[in-house]
């Protein structure tokens, strides 16, 4: 995790550099600009917020590009790809852990200040399927592409496919298939989904997720993460939301379109996850999932207010502003991994 000044001098370095290399922002299709902005406090701007640990990364990417006046889908998608190719990283992208016939599956999504949004899932063989989302948005009148659909749009657009399933993942497959019981467990230690929340320059909120899912899902199984409304959601006059964790029981609530309506009603970030989070938990006590069940959700408001709040410890956040630098956040929790109440 850099510290401030290294973060300051580092995020200055880059400008330098990706102002030298980037050409005008590659937004093909005008989205109009509503001019949605709402009164953000200036020094909350910009404010990155993403899960888990590898959100520093990602978080340091997109706040050199918000800097450099980059428009906020481009500054997403730049931190996302970060994640996506680092194959060290077991839940994202390329590396990513395959579905139960070894297959590496992705789903991503991402919106604007004007509810556009782009998603793909099920999508194989391509390293960045959080570009293919952007360039849904921006180049097909639809708001979701899936599987082989997906890749082809994806190769139709200059993207190649490529081999996600690196040796490593390969050989904890082979492993898991010796006795192929489905059991997510979901922490810090296996990472999981990233999602991003962003205010940007401009006081407009967008956001992405990117994930490749439950390991040894059943194939074609498609989780929370790039279905807007449930992994992600953002309402540029409220605020916006995303989750982590089993995506079934995000889906099975509309966990971020919740959050973010009860931001609406004047709920903080905080008590709009908890509530969802116990909504959650009230739904699932007596489910099948409950063993193994996760779920957390981050949140930012118009004001630049932020939270997490999970179901089970372990849940964490990495936050980059200008006050503060790019750090982790532990989240409350609801709940221990044995069940003991907090
Ligand atoms: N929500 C993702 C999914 O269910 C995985 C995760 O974030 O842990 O696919």
């Amino acid at each position: 995790m850099s510290d401030r000044r290294d973060f300051i001098k580092k995020a200055a370095l880059g400008t330098i550099g990706i102002s030298a290399l980037m050409g005008c922002g590659e937004i093909s299709r005008k989205i109009e600009d509503e001019s949605m902005t709402a009164n953000v406090n200036n020094q909350k701007k910009p404010l990155i917020i993403s899960t888990w640990n590898h959100g520093i990364p990602a978080n340091e990417e997109t706040w050199k590009q918000l800097k450099n006046r980059k428009p906020a889908l481009d500054a997403i998608e730049a931190g996302l790809k970060i994640p996506e190719a680092d194959p060290s990283i077991r839940s994202v992208g390329y590396g990513g852990f395959p579905d139960r016939e070894g297959k590496v599956t992705l789903d991503a999504c991402i919106m604007d200040h004007n509810s556009n949004c782009g998603s793909v899932s099920f999508l194989e063989g391509i390293m960045h399927p959080i570009s293919v989302a952007k360039k849904v948005l921006l180049n097909t009148p639809h708001v979701m592409l899936s599987g082989q659909g997906a890749l082809q749009f994806a190769l139709s657009e200059g993207f190649v496919e490529e081999n996600l399933l690196t040796e490593a993942s390969k050989k904890d497959w082979e492993k898991w298939l010796e006795e192929s019981k489905y059991k997510p467990v979901i922490n810090i230690e296996n990472h999981d989904t990233i999602s991003m929340l962003v205010i940007d320059e401009d006081g407009n909120l967008s956001g992405g997720c990117t994930t490749s899912g439950a390991a040894w899902k059943m194939h074609g199984r498609v989780g929370d993460s790039p279905i807007i409304g449930a992994g992600l959601f953002l309402d540029n006059e409220v605020g916006a939301a995303a989750a982590t964790g089993l995506g079934e029981a995000v889906i099975r609530t509309a966990g971020s379109a919740m959050v973010v309506e009860l931001m609406r009603q004047g709920k903080t970030p905080f008590e709009a996850c908890k509530e969802i989070v116990e909504r959650i938990y009230n739904k699932h006590k007596y489910h099948k999932d409950m063993e193994y069940l996760q779920v957390g959700f981050i949140a930012l408001n118009k004001n630049g207010e932020h939270a997490g709040y999970s179901l089970r410890s372990g849940f964490n956040y990495a936050i980059c502003d200008e006050e503060k630098g790019n750090r982790m956040e532990d989240t409350q929790f609801k709940m221990s991994w044995d069940n003991k109440e907090k």
